[in-house]
């Protein structure tokens, strides 16, 4: 069932009573599968008595060292966020979002990313998501406690399942499943390398270019095959780079023979 496909991903949690509170949050909508990334203070026993009845989700969830590795499976990854960021990203409402989720994840592992309880998620680690979700709270008080947030996303993808998924998945019609978080950022890794070899990308004044190409292709959502082609791609570019390069520096045969 797609609610099995649906991971709840905490970066960094400072209070080990939020990691159970968001287990309890998980369990009672049925949803199980929880990543921890770095969190501070786990296992820990506050976040035993948190959970309640919800010790079994805790028991099975997964700590990660980066968050790049929470999410390497995925194919569809959702940034929670309080406030608006740096440059604009695909904005959802989590009911949009939950529908959105549901839908794919009849397909794909779906990631849904809530940050730090302090400084919420960095640019970085928002940059890594294909969509953005905010819960329209108080503009005055935007910020809900964590367990609280995944509380309401958890709930809106339950009505997402007991609605039977309102929308059709967008994914159903394609021939390739869309690439992982894992090869998307293998890709980001290449093209900043080729970029920075053609001398596209100043490395001292990178400017927003990453970031941009970041938001193009995560909203594009290139499925295996387009990767692996726009790979391909770099590649070949690489290679002739290098190639005139090597035949720049090589000494003329004439001034070798001399
Ligand atoms: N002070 C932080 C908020 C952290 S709240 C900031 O300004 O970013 C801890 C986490 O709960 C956030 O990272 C996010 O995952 C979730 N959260 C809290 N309020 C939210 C909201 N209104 N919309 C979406 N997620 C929210």
């Amino acid at each position: 069932m797609s609610l099995d496909n649906i991971r709840i991903v905490l970066v960094n949690t400072s209070h080990p009573g939020n990691i159970g509170g968001v287990a309890r949050a998980m369990k009672n909508m049925g949803i199980s599968d929880l990543a921890l990334v770095e969190p501070r203070k786990y296992p820990h026993d506050e976040a035993t008595w948190r959970a309640a009845s919800a010790t079994d989700i805790l028991d099975s969830a997964k700590v990660f060292d980066t968050l790049e590795a929470a999410i390497a499976d995925c194919g569809l990854v959702i940034g929670t966020s309080a406030r608006g960021r740096t440059i604009p990203w695909p904005l959802l409402d989590p009911r949009h979002c939950a529908q959105r989720a549901y839908a794919e994840a009849g397909q794909v592992k779906v990631a849904v990313v809530f940050g730090r309880e302090d400084r919420g998620l960095t640019n970085e680690e928002l940059q890594q998501c294909n969509l953005h979700v905010n819960i329209p709270a108080n503009e005055e008080y935007s910020s809900l406690n964590l367990a609280m947030a995944v509380q309401v996303l958890c709930y809106e993808l339950r009505m997402a399942h007991l609605d039977g998924g309102l929308i059709d998945n967008p994914l159903a019609e394609w021939d390739m499943p869309p690439a992982t978080a894992d090869a998307l950022a293998r890709y980001f890794v290449h093209l900043e390398e080729t970029l920075s070899e053609m001398g596209f990308l100043n490395p001292k004044a990178p400017k927003q270019l990453m970031t941009r190409l970041r938001r193009l292709y995560t909203r594009a959502r290139p499925d295996e095959m387009e990767v692996n082609i726009l790979r391909g791609i770099l590649t070949s570019t690489q290679y002739q780079i290098r190639q005139r390069g090597a035949d720049e520096g090589a000494e003329p045969a004439d001034a070798a023979k001399g």
